[in-house]
């Protein structure tokens, strides 16, 4: 099935920023007896009635939804794989399909699960049924695992159709590109997830057809096994169709038109063109060596090329796409393009079950362009000698001079949409915090608020984008290729000697990049994820994980397991845990703004405006987001928590605004001297995903409850002020609880898995930490203080992997502070010679050129000894 648009919330978790749900059960239960096959049912509803916003975790559908299950009597004692299913979806407009997600015991988030997909083809009582699973929040492929399915039963009215069902295996996810697992029974309960849509798929007669995006409700619930188990359940199994049916099958892979790989060499190649990859690509660039800067993702902004626009046509003929205005930021999370035919629109990686920028810029095409003047303490407590704040000044500097950014983004200097900003600084003022400009005072972050500066210039997102990749772009030693995937590094022992490289959209390069021979380098800057799958894939990791590498797809053309370098790439990874809590106010609704509908329709006189002039709402960051607010809190074991709040207008948590959207949702993020650490893994499928989550350290919680109740404590100062969700929540709302402390409402925000789209806040890094205390020897380091990785001579990490701490704020002008100071020091390093015969070439202590001269070849003879032979 090719892939048509994005399906960012498909039974997910994904929101604007770290907009956020909890992975609550909200459905009904109870039991139906299905008339015509007289089965029983343990049912999971959702009502009839009408969709507000994406429809996440919603509890009520358009035309209403319900999935039933019967099991074997003895679920709870031997695990069931099979089961009987019944879907009642609904076609509220004469049309739809209606989806189930088979889940795991605390979790059925839309990646790695499998989905089963139906809706009437329009011939009679008839119901196409599909398998499908996807990796990321994109549209799902056809399933080729196990799972079979059985009509029993099937009906088709006006509104709505049943189809009654045997699912066998369907509780074993078992794709074979897929790492498997099994859901059991016997564990007592376990998560399913629902979606459905009122748009047709795009050919209801055939099973294996494109659908769109869901709309009209999604959502998880949790089955009771003891609930669902039925003596009578071999009789119902034996019963078999009254209809034909039609079921998916196959699964068609994609083929792009692409160039082969010219024979030319060059001296640096760097994978991932995002917020660490255009910087150091054009510092190096500057040397005069030869750079080719390789990125998977299609052209974002227009001035490289990008074209995704509104189907409504606003923006064409233009110099502007949706990457360009700062207004339109959170299409990421909220449908991507609505050109369903633009391949590539998707932007968001495919291969991770977290939310990252896969486009030219990466995070900082699809951020929301939040940026930061580092604050020096951030280098101190986390980086080594060497990445110090005074090491880090001059690279700063450099950064601030190119991208200042601004806290007054409209070319007007005015601020719009200003009052949910003046009812916290209200509270904040009050409470005798100071009010500061963020970016002149990088240090004062304790107990301080400010209007929120964004790399924005001249009205647009700017950024790397339109700096450092224009310079790079203006010299001829450099070269870009968009639409390329580095597959693997080529590498003899510890040296690189090429990249393999595939298509990955039309125009792509196919074949195998030469590095300059002996001096040639490999800069890895894809992203927390992508760099590590891409060292895994190169035989760099973790055994378990370069093992599951040799399993997969990539096994036959995978380096010999003697070359294997183990480091603990995937550890270490860490993001800013969130909390939100949702406060309400009379003043706030005037802030409010459809910033999802202007993505379509802005206001005219906005539109007009942000066109002709860059001024005007548009030309500020969706949702409206400000005060930014920083206090230090000290944990129980004697280490200080940084803490940053963002508060923006729209609600989150199903929190229902109580008059005209008057709620501000404010996010509190653990920064440094956080102490938890997660890891993010490889499948089977070569798709990467956070296997332990991030959080969890009780000092590290205890510190966050301190920052809730000193929040609360500052904004309940405030007349008229109500907390809807968080400590002190008003008891005059339904949804909200009585007057917990910060620390008994923490306790209350599920830190699971299946709760991960609340806590993270999309500021992955860590899974390559620099340090000196290298991973050969049992340390916890995989690069050095020169970024290098250890035990190779050429392969060297720029991106926010190498961060071994998560910093005050949020990263990405970091990441390119980073990149500046690391193209200092990789510069600086003398050029590879080759070993002459007898001399060493590698070892767990050496750091030397790992390059034998031909014909001579770096033999393995002990850990800590590899010799030209
Ligand atoms: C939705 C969202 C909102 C955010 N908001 C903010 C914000 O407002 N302010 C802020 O400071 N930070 C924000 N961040 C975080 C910030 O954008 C990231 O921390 C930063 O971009 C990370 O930089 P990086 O260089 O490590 O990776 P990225 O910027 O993610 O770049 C990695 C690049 O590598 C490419 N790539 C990956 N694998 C391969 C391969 N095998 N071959 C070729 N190319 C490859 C990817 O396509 C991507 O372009 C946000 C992130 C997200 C996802």
């Amino acid at each position: 099935m090719k892939t048509v648009n994005l399906l960012c919330g498909l039974l997910g978790l994904v929101f604007y920023f770290i907009r956020a749900a909890l992975a609550q059960d909200i459905a009904t239960h109870g039991y139906y007896t299905e008339p015509n096959t007289g089965i029983v049912f343990y049912t999971s509803s959702e009502a009839n009635g009408n969709i507000t916003g994406d429809g996440e975790f919603s509890s009520v559908s358009w035309g209403g939804y319900t999935w039933g299950i019967a099991l074997p009597e003895n679920a709870l004692t031997v695990n069931s794989y099979d089961y009987i299913g019944l879907i009642i979806g609904s076609l509220p407009n004469g049309t739809g399909w209606s989806g189930v997600l088979h889940g795991q015991a605390t979790s059925a988030g839309m990646p790695n699960h499998l989905m089963l997909v139906a809706w009437p083809t329009g011939n009679g009582n008839q119901i196409a049924t599909s398998f499908r699973f996807a990796n990321a929040y994109l549209a799902p492929q056809i399933y080729g695992g196990s799972a079979t399915l059985t009509q029993i039963y099937s009906e088709v009215n006006a509104t709505n159709w049943v189809l009654v069902y045997k699912c066998t295996n369907c509780f074993i996810f078992d794709d074979p590109s897929q790492t498997s697992f099994n859901t059991s029974t016997s564990g007592g309960s376990f998560e399913q997830g629902w979606a459905q849509s009122y748009a047709p798929p795009l050919d209801p007669t055939n099973a294996d057809s494109d659908i769109t995006q869901h709309n009209n409700g999604m959502g998880e619930f949790q089955v009771e096994v003891a609930s669902a188990t039925q003596a009578s359940y071999s009789i119902w199994a034996s019963k078999t169709a009254t209809v034909t049916s039609v079921t998916g099958t196959t699964s068609p892979t994609s083929t792009y038109s692409s160039r082969p790989v010219p024979t030319t060499t060059f001296d640096y190649v760097v994978v991932g063109a995002g917020a660490g990859g255009i910087p150091i690509a054009d510092k190096l660039s500057e040397s005069g060596k030869s750079v080719l800067l390789v990125e998977k993702g299609v052209a974002s902004s227009a001035r490289w090329g990008g074209t995704i626009r509104p189907s409504t046509g606003w923006l064409d003929g233009t110099n502007l796409t949706w990457f360009d205005v700062p207004g339109e930021c959170n299409r990421i999370w909220n449908g991507g393009a609505d050109d369903t035919s633009c391949v590539g629109c998707a932007a968001a990686c495919t291969d991770t079950d977290q939310m990252a920028g896969c486009i030219l810029g990466g995070g900082t095409a699809v951020n929301a362009g939040l940026w930061w003047n580092p604050n020096p303490e951030d280098w101190d407590y986390n980086f080594p000698k060497g990445w110090q704040s005074s090491d880090m000044a001059a690279a700063a500097g450099r950064v601030f001079s190119r991208i200042p950014g601004t806290d007054h983004p409209s070319l007007d200097g005015q601020l719009y949409l200003q009052s949910g900003y003046g009812v916290v600084s209200q509270g904040l003022a009050n409470a005798g915090w100071e009010n500061v400009v963020a970016n002149t005072v990088p240090t004062q972050k304790n107990r301080t608020y400010a209007h929120t500066p964004y790399m924005y210039s001249h009205g647009e997102r700017g950024g790397p984008m339109a700096t450092y990749l224009e310079t790079a772009t203006a010299r001829s030693n450099f070269h870009m290729w968009l639409n390329t995937s580095v597959e693997r590094i080529v590498r003899t022992a510890g040296h690189a000697t090429g990249l393999k490289v595939i298509p990955t959209n039309n125009g792509g390069y196919n074949g195998t990049i030469q590095l300059t021979p002996v001096t040639g380098r490999v800069i890895i800057s894809a992203g927390a994820f992508g760099t590590a799958k891409l060292l895994f894939r190169s035989g760099i990791g973790p055994t378990d994980q370069l093992q599951v590498v040799q399993s997969s797809a990539d096994g036959p053309t995978m380096i010999n397991q003697t070359e294997w370098l183990t480091l603990p790439v995937g550890y270490n990874l860490d993001d800013h845990l969130n909390t939100d809590t949702v406060i309400a106010h009379p003043n706030i609704s005037a802030s409010y703004y459809n910033w999802a509908g202007s993505w379509t329709a802005p206001v005219p006189a906005d539109e007009t405006n942000y066109l002709t002039k860059r001024i005007g709402p548009l030309a500020q960051a969706a949702p409206d987001i400000g005060p930014m607010m920083w206090e230090e809190i000290e944990g129980p074991d004697g280490i200080v928590r940084q803490m940053q709040w963002t508060s923006r207008v729209e609600s989150s948590n199903n929190v229902t605004a109580p008059n005209n959207n008057d709620v501000m949702t404010l996010s509190l993020y653990l920064g440094r001297g956080s102490v938890s650490r997660g890891r993010t893994t490889i499948g089977k499928g070569l798709n990467m995903v956070v296997s332990t989550i991030p959080w969890g350290n009780e000092n590290d919680l205890a510190a966050v409850a301190i920052a809730l109740d000193h929040m609360a404590d500052a904004l309940t100062t405030v007349p008229g002020l109500t907390y809807l969700y968080g400590p002190k929540a008003s008891t005059n709302y339904s949804q909200s609880a009585p007057n917990l402390t910060g620390a008994e409402f923490l306790a209350t925000v599920p830190l699971t898995y299946a709760n991960i789209g609340a806590r993270r806040s999309n500021h992955w890094l860590g899974t390559a930490k620099m340090g000196t205390d290298s991973g050969l020897l049992n340390g916890t380091a995989v690069v050095d203080t020169n970024a290098r990785v250890f035990g190779t001579d050429n392969i060297f990490v720029v991106d926010a992997s190498i961060f071994p701490g998560m910093p005050s704020t949020n990263p990405s002008a970091l990441v390119v502070t980073a990149a500046e100071r690391a193209s200092e020091v990789i510069l600086a390093l003398p050029q590879n010679t080759a070993v002459e015969h007898y001399g060493q070439c590698g070892g767990s202590y050496y750091a030397g050129s790992t390059y034998c001269a031909p014909p001579y070849v770096c033999t393995y003879d002990d850990p800590e000894f590899s010799q030209c032979l």
